[in-house]
Order: C-alpha cells, then structure tokens, then sequence
C-alpha cells in the first residue's frame, strides 16, 4: 500500500489523512464543487473533484470515486463512516477494480448491515439479546401478535437502517398499524427498503459498545469499552471510554459477546459491537457497525492506540500490534460539534463559520472538519468537529471539559456547544454516585433554558459551489471551476461578493406562499388540500443534513394548494404550498 483515496469529507477524511502520512503513505481526498477549498482537501497531499454537489453525485457515487482512485494511482481505498463505508457493493468494487479495501470483507459487511441477519449470528453466537421477531414482519398484524406475546412497549425498526433513523416505539396497541405503516414508509424513503422487524423496547436503557480490531489471522482483540448514552433523536452526541458503572460482570459479558460475533462473523478490520444495558442491568446485543466510528478517539486516547493506523496495518496484511486486555490509562470524553441550534431543537443550520477558536492544554484534542471562513454546506451532516478531552479520570477529564468548551468559541453558524456547556454542569451526568442519564434522557430529562441562536440563518447567505466556465489553453479546450463567490465577485466589479442575492425572505408572510426555509427532501406532509391550518401548526416534514424538522404554516388559513410532493427536493425560498 502506498497511496490512499479517502473516499469521505469533513472531520474524518481529515483524521485519515493524518494517518496516512503517519504511516509514511500519501493520502488522495476527494471533494463535491463546495468543498473546493474544505479542509479535508488541503489535509490530503492532493484532491480530485467528483463534480456536482448532491450527496448522489459525490460522496456516494461508486464510478465516480472508483475513478479518482484510478486517475490518482491510489491503490487502497479508506471510506470513513457514513456515506459508503458500510455499503457492501462500494467494498466489493474496490476490491473488484484491483484496489485494497480499508474494511472487512463485503459479505461481512452484508451480513452485519442486515440487522435481522445480524440477530441471527449473534444468537449463533449465543449472545444475550432482547426478544426480536424472527426476520422481517410482512404485516401491521404480525407486529401486533408479537407485542401481544411479549408484552409492550416494542420497537418497529428498520432492516437496514442506520444513523438512528427508522425506529418507531409502540407503547399503546392501538398504534401498531399506524407506526408500521409509518416505519415501513420511512425506511423507504431513507434507505431505499421498506423491510422493518420487531423487537422489545427497552425503557431507559444506557446505550454501551466495545472497540474490536481483528486481524488476518484469527486474532480478534477488545480494545475496551465506550458509553454512548447521551443521544438526541437516537443519535450519539457524547461519549466517553471506558465506559463508567459497568460491573466486572457486565463487562465481561460485553467483552466476550462482542470477541464471540466477530469470530462467528470471521471479522477483519476495526469494528464496533453496540449493546443496550437496561435499567435492570440486564446487556442486549444491539448491532454490529463494520467501520470506523466517530467516537473512536475516545478509545484512542484512553488506551493509547491508534486504530486508523491499526486499520490500515491490517489492510496490508499486517498482523495486530495491539494485545487483548489493554487497561485504561486515561478516561476521555467526546463531544460531538454539530451545527445544529439547540434552541430550535437541535435543527440544523448550515452557513459560514465566521471564526474559530480551539482550546489548548492538557488533555486537548479537537478533530476538525472546518476552520475560521469554512462553510458548512446544507447537503451534508451537520457534523463539524469533535472536541476529545482526557483526564487521569472522569472527574478530571469533565474539569478540563468545562475550561475547553468555555474556550472553544464558533462563530457564525450554530452549534451544539450551549447543550455541551450545560451537560457538563448537569448533576445527573458529572455525578457518578446518582448517574441518572438514559437513551432519552435529552429529549424528557434534561432541563435547561437554551434560547434560539441569533447566528442561525434559514437562508444561506452566499452563493455556494462551483461554476464550469470553458476555457482554452495552447489551443486545447478545458474547463475551470470557478468558485461562485469569485464569480461573483469578477462579474459586480464592486470587489464585494454579492451576498445581498440570496439574502433573507423579505416576502410578505400574508401573500400566501409557504416557502421552504431550507435545502432538503420533501419526506411528508402532515396537511392535506383544503385543511384548516392555525401559524405555527407543522405543516410538511422536511430532512435536511439527514435529519428531518417540521415546517410550520407562517399564517393561519386554508391550504389551498400543496407545491410538492414527497420526495422532491427544494432549496431555501421553494413554494410548498399556498395558503388562502
Ligand atoms: P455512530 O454510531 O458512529 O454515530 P451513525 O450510524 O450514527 O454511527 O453514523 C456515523 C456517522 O456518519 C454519523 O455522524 C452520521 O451522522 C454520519 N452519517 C451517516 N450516514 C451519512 C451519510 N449518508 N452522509 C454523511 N454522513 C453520514
Ligand atoms: P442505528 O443503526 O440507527 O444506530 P441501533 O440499533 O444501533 O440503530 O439503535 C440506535 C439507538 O436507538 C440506540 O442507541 C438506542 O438509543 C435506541 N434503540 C434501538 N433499539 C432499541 C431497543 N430495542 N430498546 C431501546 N432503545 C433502542
Ligand atoms: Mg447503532
């Protein structure tokens, strides 16, 4: 292996990048026409454009990354998390086209994304779960008549889901048929499959996973454990390692399933086994995730090892470095930096980042996808940064993590930084002694009064992306990218960027047009023509950074007409409806 196409963006390609060249091998990145200038393109030692700005046409497209492997003289592939990095068929075409996969094998990768196959080798593997239907339920009916045999509340989750998306809670029988036919519909629209299956909801459960690496010759190694409890919207917004209040008993448990599915699985690479403890400390297999996760530093810096570069060891074929029953030498926390608006409930909100300032000191790591001037394009997760603190141990590290997100200043976009603030003040987590926090706790617990952010912007206010211009050079045909605020800027001759073409709607909110505050995909209405709408009532589900908000009616009225049908996309300012 000497040169890597890291086939991702943001934070991660950064953090690959990084380790490509401490491992002495030149990285490759590739970027959509926003990312032109993204830090991750400068981190890499050089950069191929995919061309085109939807998730579709670049991160995600297999022929287009397959290529820039192939123009740059790549000859591995890294993929990240997210995008395709747990897609089966990107793994085997890497494979197919001569190149060296940075993962397991693809039919690892089918075998464990499927999460009722992946049930099923757990049981082979005779790891404790909840009760789960078999494989998929075909009906409403079927769901009811395992809720009514195993008691409620169930969860209705997506076959192939992922992201903490596709999950419904039955608690009362009467809304089986409504949350299946919802689950299923979702599914479709977010992973291109409808299959759901059933499984028992656990309540109030800590979300718990353990760190494998497994090499080419049957060694598989735990590298400790992680908590990844505190969630909003099913998704991890802080974790740390090793994971806290664990027994010695659990944590054996956790250790031993996780080392028995990746052998049953015939694992190779770096992986994470996630499991639910409940309430009653009972632990349940919960998914196998056969990549990089973004919480891994937290691992890193508690056991000192660096699994990107371990990761790439056993690409090549390099036996494991690391020895199973590493002990923490540190405890470390992770903060997830999205840009989302905590007081609008956590809602994305891409835009430019005006400044940034990191901390600094001991125990500091900030992983980071942007830099003062970045911009975070609405097409992509709201993901940004991470901050990573350690300490000698958790009382430490949340020391340290009060100075650093105290110094830590982002500006420009809104970001997840006052929820940060405010949870490491919180009794109910810093509080080991009466540790209070769940899987839900945000979203029902967690009281503190965050106000909207004045820096969020449902507009973005510069013009974004590249513009092909043809261009002629000895006499050949080319064609340059122009950035569209240099265009801009080369075509007003004020020598300022004409922001003002995109500002803020000045449209009377009385004339009737309900406009979409942002970029996204139409998921569904909640309204239909000729409803009576009250201002503020939600009126359509819109995802955006892959997470979905209502858009509320501006006015009282009648709709008149609906604009958009699910599945469309729309941009900042497209008529949804009309309202008379
Ligand atoms: P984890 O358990 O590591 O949080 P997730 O399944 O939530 O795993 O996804 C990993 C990360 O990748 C998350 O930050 C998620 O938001 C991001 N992600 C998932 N799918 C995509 C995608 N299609 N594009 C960009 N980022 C994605
Ligand atoms: P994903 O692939 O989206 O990450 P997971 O199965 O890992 O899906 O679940 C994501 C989160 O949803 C978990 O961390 C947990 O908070 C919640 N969850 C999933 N299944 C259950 C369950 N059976 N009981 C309680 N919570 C669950
Ligand atoms: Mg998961």
């Amino acid at each position: 292996m000497h040169k890597v196409l890291i086939a991702n963006r943001g934070e991660i390609a950064v953090r690959v990048a990084r380790a490509c060249d401490d491992a002495g091998l030149e990285s490759v990145a590739v970027y959509a026409d926003i990312d032109i200038d993204a830090l991750h393109v400068r981190a890499a030692d050089k950069a191929y454009g995919l061309g085109g700005n939807a998730p579709a046409d670049t991160y995600l497209n297999i022929d287009k990354l397959i290529d820039a492997a192939r123009r740059s003289g790549a000859d591995a592939v890294h993929p990240g998390y997210g995008f395709l990095s747990e897609n089966a068929d990107f793994a085997q075409a890497v494979i197919d086209a001569g190149l060296i996969w940075v993962g397991p094998q693809p039919a690892t990768i089918r075998e464990l994304g499927n999460k009722v196959t992946a049930r099923q080798l757990a049981i082979r593997a005779e790891v404790p779960l909840v009760a789960g239907s078999d494989g998929p339920v075909g009906s409403a009916a079927e769901a009811r008549a395992f809720a009514e045999q195993h008691g409620l509340p169930i969860a209705i989750k997506a076959v192939y889901g992922g992201g903490g998306r596709g999950l419904k809670v039955v608690r009362d029988i009467h809304n089986v048929e409504e949350y299946f036919d919802s689950a299923v519909r979702e599914a479709e629209a977010a992973f291109g499959r409808g299959e759901c299956f059933v499984e028992k909801y656990l309540d109030r459960p800590r979300h718990v996973e353990a760190q494998i690496l497994a090499d080419n010759f049957g060694r598989v190694v735990v590298v400790g454990t992680r908590d990844c409890t505190l969630q909003r919207r099913n998704q991890k917004l802080v974790e740390e390692a090793p994971a806290p209040l664990l027994t010695a008993a659990q944590e054996e448990t956790i250790h031993d399933a996780a080392r028995s599915i990746c052998r049953e699985a015939g694992y190779r690479g770096a992986g994470t086994v996630e499991f639910l403890v409940s309430e009653a400390g009972d632990i349940a297999f919960l998914e196998v995730n056969t990549r990089l996760q973004v919480e891994h530093p937290v691992t890193e810096e508690t056991y000192g090892v660096d699994l990107v570069l371990e990761q790439l060891r056993i690409a090549q074929g390099q036996p494991l470095e690391v020895s199973d029953g590493l002990r923490p030498l540190k405890h470390s926390i992770e903060f997830r930096i999205n840009a989302e608006d905590v007081g609008r409930g956590f809602l994305p909100s891409p835009g430019d980042v005006e400044s940034l300032r990191t901390p600094t000191g001991p125990g500091i790591r900030f992983d980071s996808g942007i830099t003062g001037g970045s911009s975070v394009p609405p097409q992509f997760d709201s993901l940004i940064a991470k901050l990573i603190v350690s300490g000698s141990d958790r009382q430490q590290a949340l020391r340290r993590a009060r100075r650093a997100l105290a110094d830590l200043s982002i500006e420009g976009v809104p970001t997840v930084l006052p929820f940060h603030r405010a949870v490491v003040d919180a009794v109910d987590f810093c509080d080991i002694a009466s540790f209070k926090v769940h899987t839900r706790w945000i979203e029902t617990e967690f009281q503190a009064d965050i106000l909207p952010d004045p820096a969020y912007r449902p507009l973005p206010t510069t013009e974004q992306g590249l513009h092909q211009l043809p261009l002629e050079i000895d006499g050949r045909r080319h064609t340059v990218g122009l950035p569209a605020q240099l265009l801009a800027l080369l075509t007003s001759g004020t020598g300022r960027p004409r922001a003002e073409l995109h500002e803020q709607d000045d449209s009377d909110p009385n004339d009737g047009i309900v406009q979409s505050p942002m970029f996204g995909k139409v998921i569904k209405w909640l309204v239909e023509e000729g409803d009576q709408v009250t201002e503020g009532q939600p009126l359509l589900v819109l995802e955006s950074m892959k997470m979905e908000s209502h858009v509320p009616a501006p006015r009282s009225g009648t709709i008149e007409e609906l604009a958009v049908v699910a599945g469309d996309d729309v941009k900042t300012g497209t008529q949804l409806a009309t309202l008379a």
